[in-house]
């Protein structure tokens, strides 16, 4: 048994390198592995493949069951010197499970493997950015025919009112939210009646919300709502996904989108006549992050969504949203097309991708097609997604091209929208042409208090006659003051900064906006308040980065960590801005750089 596992490692170590090993031991490590499952390989080289396919089919199912057992008992080993056990158990089978059996189907697919052992002729090549940007770019509209373009889409809005957005991400309500309970227990998720009453009432859990690793109880977003309502009066939402507790170690498909079902019945309810526009994030799949883009077996969560979501839609969106997972609908009185991303296209911790990172449901491509529609129409675009392109988590390939198709459309898009990381920030997409700023991405701090967040939401307002941005004011919830007055509190969710004046830029254009890197490196005082809305005004949060700046080891990586969010919006881009040796200080970044082996290379059609 072991020894079957180690060729196993051996043929997947050699399908992963990226050089090409020799051929001669491919053939001779094919030729032992063939000899252990019993398959007879031919002399002749060119012969290789039907046999080399059948003897990977035995290998696929000789080596699954094995080595499943085998991930799943050395995790079990360490974790529960982590966590509790049976949250090591969900875990296990949510994650790691799901982990190995992609793993296995992906790598150990006789078609994969054996055209990566040379014993099968390569079906598709990988294509290049290089060749992409060749693609996608060869008709960008010139300067002057982009603003003639512009002209002629304002004169169609002459007539509009300037108008307001609000943009609500990462709501996470916790139905199991208890007051009182522990708020500092050794679970991931704490605040809940199965961890107990703490002995200092101080460390329980708070009415309104806690600053600690617990997620939010409902009637915080039901007051949320209600002041939306009363003083914001927005013209239309934007609601950007993950609505469901983090407790996701002991989820079950079946109650996954009824946080989404009874937030969406609550806006319904408090905002009967305000459109609104909302994706998922990665927490409404099932197991978290685990989304089916090539197959059906998602469709479920397709269904379920537009069918909450029925009413916002219009019937195209509406068939859209359920046969692919994203859409786009058209504000016809602004002339504005919103278009809605699933980011579980490019999420790295969404191991269904592994049978396939290019374009997966043809997302990108159907993007660049809405763009030409609205490019022909003189209609600008707005587009909104859960996961940002420069998150840890997000494909680098993906993001490159994505940062491609908004360069070639950049007079057509007015705005882009995402959550999240839960942090408040902003990130700038740059010309894989001649490295000017293309567009700033606006991502917006949690409602969630998880982890250790004080609840927060946008408010973007729009200037009606150019549909550009002017400002937005970043609101934020006291949280302490209103645990202290209690459940009679009125709460003040108050703005705590507008974007242009807290950081003195001139306006929201894109030359002004991406100076803001630029200011952050060069003003301490400008750095130190990014880091304090970026930790949403959360002391805890905001004196640890504080620390960390005061310490010789960290203060560049941490200072870099800030600036360089900033100035990229690729994962690849802002890890070589950061230096080296300051990636090191984070292990989530020798993460990232095993995801990349796995998951492969962006094909040609
Ligand atoms: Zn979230
Ligand atoms: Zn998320």
């Amino acid at each position: 048994m072991k020894y079957s596992l180690l060729i196993i490692f051996v043929l997947i170590s050699i399908t992963l390198t990226s050089q090409t090993p020799e051929q001669h031991l491919k053939k001779e490590l094919l030729k032992k592995v063939a000899n252990y499952v019993g398959v007879e390989l031919p002399h002749d080289l060119h012969l290789f493949c039907l046999p080399c396919k059948l003897m990977m089919k035995q290998v696929q199912k000789f080596s699954k069951n094995t080595l499943l057992a085998i991930v799943k008992k050395e995790y079990l080993a360490l974790c529960p010197h982590f966590y509790n056990m049976p949250h090591c158990l969900g875990k296990s089978r949510q994650y790691h499970d799901e982990f190995a059996v992609h793993f296995i189907d992906n790598y150990l697919k006789p078609s994969n493997a054996c055209q990566l052992l040379g014993a099968c002729k390569l079906e598709h090549h990988p294509q290049t950015l290089k060749e992409y940007i060749n693609e996608v770019m060869h008709d960008k509209l010139t300067k002057e025919q982009q603003q003639s373009w512009k002209e002629k889409a304002e004169a169609l809005l002459i007539n509009n009112e300037d108008y307001k957005v609000v943009q609500y991400t990462d709501l996470h309500i916790d139905t199991e939210y208890s007051e009182g309970a522990d708020a500092f227990c050794d679970a991931p998720l704490c605040c809940r009646k199965e961890y107990g009453t703490p002995k200092d009432p101080s460390k329980g859990a708070q009415y309104w919300g806690t600053l600690a690793s617990c997620d939010l109880p409902f009637r915080t977003v039901q007051n949320l709502l209600e002041f939306t309502k009363e003083q914001i009066k927005p013209d239309f939402i934007l609601w950007t996904g993950d609505s469901i507790a983090h407790d996701v170690w002991q989820q079950l498909e079946s109650n996954q989108t009824v946080p989404t079902r009874i937030i969406t019945e609550e806006i319904q309810k408090t905002m009967p006549t305000t459109q609104m526009y909302a994706m998922y994030g990665n927490h409404e799949a099932y197991p978290a992050e685990q989304y089916d883009m090539i197959g059906e077996s998602s469709q479920w969560l397709r269904d379920e969504t537009a069918e909450m979501w029925k009413q916002y839609l219009n019937q195209e969106a509406y068939y859209q949203l359920r046969r692919n997972g994203y859409y786009s609908q058209v504000d016809e009185k602004r002339n504005l097309k919103v278009i809605a991303l699933n980011s579980q296209a490019y999420d790295y911790d969404n191991f269904f991708l592994m049978e396939g990172v290019t374009d997966p449901r043809g997302m990108l491509k159907w993007l660049v097609e809405e763009l030409y529609d609205s490019e022909s129409k003189n209609q600008f675009a707005i587009i909104i997604a859960h996961i940002p392109p420069g998150d840890i988590s997000c494909n680098t390939q993906w993001a490159d091209r994505f940062s491609v198709v908004i360069e070639r459309f950049e007079h057509v898009v007015s705005g882009l929208f995402y959550g999240h990381t839960h942090s408040d920030q902003v990130s700038h997409i740059r010309s894989r042409i001649d490295g000017r700023y293309i567009k700033t991405l606006y991502i917006a701090p949690s409602v969630t208090t998880f982890t250790r967040y004080n609840p927060s939401f946008r408010v973007f307002y729009f200037n009606g006659k150019t549909n550009q941005i002017i400002d937005f004011s970043q609101y934020r919830l006291d949280l302490a003051k209103a645990n202290k007055e209690g459940q009679n509190a009125i709460l003040n969710w108050n703005i705590a900064y507008n974007f242009l004046e807290y950081y003195g830029l001139q306006s929201s254009r894109i030359e002004d906006v991406s100076t803001l890197g630029y200011k952050m490196r060069h003003d301490d005082e400008i750095l130190k308040k990014y880091i304090y809305s970026y930790a949403t005004g959360s002391e805890v949060r905001y004196n640890q980065h504080l620390k960390d700046l005061k310490k010789l080891f960290l203060k560049k990586a941490t200072r870099n960590y800030f600036i360089c969010g900033v100035e990229t919006a690729t994962y690849d881009e802002w890890f070589s801005c950061i230096g080296f040796i300051e990636s090191l200080q984070d292990s989530a970044q020798i993460r990232y750089k095993i995801y990349e082996l796995f998951y492969g290379k962006w094909l040609k059609d």
